[in-house]
């Protein structure tokens, strides 16, 4: 009998650096070579393969089961409106905040400030929750240029050493959410394939707790 397909989705980038360390742990490896420019990676276990995608894209391959799973930010998950995907566990990796932004130089405030965001659903949760209004800009990145062309006068976005704000003149005024990589997976592949999925979570679990108690 073959073992169970699984599609594991992991983000470009920051996610991508942190989880294979993290996966390689609790024993997955890929063995696709690594200079291949291939977008999918065959792992060492037995039905599992890896793809990577660009973090705009993930929970739509996710939440379609074009993947069963991935790894995203908690970012993501917060401006997702469906209802297809179970977010079982943290993985503490690519832990960073989601912080409202303001020029250094700003005097005053507008009024009703234009604030650049990828992420229009936190952002306007934010500015709701405290009676403020605010127009959103939405952009897919680089949202720290638009207050210095003029697109925006303010900024949300994440926020890990605070290097990329202060290089673009910006300080950080309020913090949105707290955020760090989560395991995702679409529910019906929760279903369907519950022992893979389990097996595969159980193994994260174990390296997430043996890491925890080293570090103690
Ligand atoms: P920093 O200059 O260290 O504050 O990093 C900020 C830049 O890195 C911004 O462009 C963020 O969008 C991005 N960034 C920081 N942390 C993360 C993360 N955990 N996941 C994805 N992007 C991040």
């Amino acid at each position: 009998m073959s073992a169970t397909p699984l599609t594991l989705a992991l983000c470009k980038g920051r996610i991508l650096e942190q989880s294979l360390p993290l996966l390689e742990q609790a024993g997955i490896q890929t063995i696709t070579p690594k200079d291949s420019r291939q977008l999918f990676l065959e792992s060492n276990l037995p039905g599992l393969r890896l793809i990577i995608v660009r973090n705009v894209d993930m929970i739509t391959y996710i939440s379609h089961g074009a993947a069963d799973l991935g790894i995203a930010g908690r970012d993501l998950l917060l401006e997702y409106e469906g209802d297809e995907l179970y977010d079982p566990m943290g993985l503490g990796i690519a832990a960073c905040r989601m912080m409202y932004a303001v020029p250094i130089s700003e005097r005053e405030a507008p009024r009703r400030p234009r604030v650049a965001t990828k992420y229009p659903r936190s952002t306007q949760r934010y500015f709701s929750m405290r009676g403020l209004q605010v127009d959103l800009v939405p952009l897919y990145g680089s949202v720290e240029l638009a207050p210095l062309l003029g697109l925006a006068d303010h900024v949300v976005d994440l926020v890990d050493t605070g290097t990329t704000l202060r290089a673009h003149g910006l300080r950080p005024v309020g913090l949105i959410e707290e955020i760090s990589a989560r395991l995702v997976v679409n529910k019906a592949a929760m279903k369907l394939k519950y022992k893979a999925v389990r097996a595969l979570m159980e193994r994260l679990r174990q390296t997430i707790a043996e890491q925890q108690t080293t570090c103690k």
